[in-house]
């Protein structure tokens, strides 16, 4: 299918730690343009099995423009540099040089998973028009963050990665942290409210977003959170890495 550009249609990517998910999205409301699918993550998830993943969905929607594509590492002019929740060959990858052995002759744009979850919010989410600093969190197989301030984006920030009395943060309070020591969604509010009341003393919010997953059930755990920050549910909850990404796909609105 040719897609007109005047449609303002991006395509994007998430890669996440147990799926590949990918769609068409109208970048005019953020919404999505049919079905998103979704591929089983490789296992290794290695750079080259990664790709060939992306290329599968591609080709699934018959799609030929540009491409975004959300990864849950630091990404420095599109080169891989960390690797926390993904296979550790993608440290130092060219991520321009490997997808376009995969995806040749089109615009590629990498970006950070949390980073794209939070444009996402930003332009058509939680966050639109919030003044002040916000904090996104991606609460999934790890803590992902954005720092967005006036709309925009403080890129890299990996706040997931903050050890609070010994303990990185997302060992401690990701929702794959949840799901590993069986606890209950109280439980892991106050572990949560640990993390969120530490990036209140370092960072002085405005408002936390909270997403992934389990932003789907906050109405079990949101509650329980005992913080000062104003604290909202992400609204575009799984598809907002994908939504970010297809705003990186997007040129004019790159970050
Ligand atoms: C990674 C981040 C990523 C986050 C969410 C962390 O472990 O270091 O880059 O954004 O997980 O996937």
């Amino acid at each position: 299918m040719i897609w007109v550009m005047s449609e303002h249609v991006g395509f994007g990517v998430d890669v996440g730690g147990s799926g590949v998910k990918a769609g068409l999205v109208d970048l005019n409301s953020g919404e999505l343009i049919g079905e998103r699918q979704k591929l089983l993550t490789p296992k290794p998830a290695t750079p080259d099995a990664v790709a060939e993943t992306v290329r599968t969905l591609v080709e699934k929607f018959d799609w030929d423009g540009p491409v975004g594509i959300a990864l849950p590492a630091v990404i420095i002019d599109q080169t891989a540099r960390s690797a926390a929740n993904i296979d550790p060959s993608w440290i130092d990858t060219n991520c321009t040089e490997l997808f376009a052995k995969y995806l040749p002759g089109r615009k590629i744009n990498v970006l950070n998973d949390a980073d794209a979850a939070g444009l996402a919010e930003v332009e058509y989410g939680a966050a639109a028009g919030a003044k002040g600093n916000v904090i996104m969190l991606t609460l999934g197989t790890g803590i992902g963050s954005a720092l967005i301030t006036g709309g925009k984006l403080y890129s890299n920030t990996e706040l997931g990665h903050l050890v609070i009395k010994g303990t990185e943060a997302e060992y401690l309070a990701s929702s794959g942290a949840r799901e590993r020591d069986g606890i209950s969604y109280k439980k892991w509010a106050k572990r949560l409210t640990k993390v969120l009341n530490t990036y209140e003393a370092l960072l002085s919010p405005s408002t936390f977003v909270l997403g992934g997953g389990v932003s789907r059930k906050a109405e079990k755990w949101m509650p329980y959170l005992e913080v000062d920050t104003k604290v909202v549910a992400a609204q575009l909850a799984n598809t907002a890495g994908i939504v970010g990404a297809a705003i990186a796909s997007d040129t004019n609105l790159a970050p």
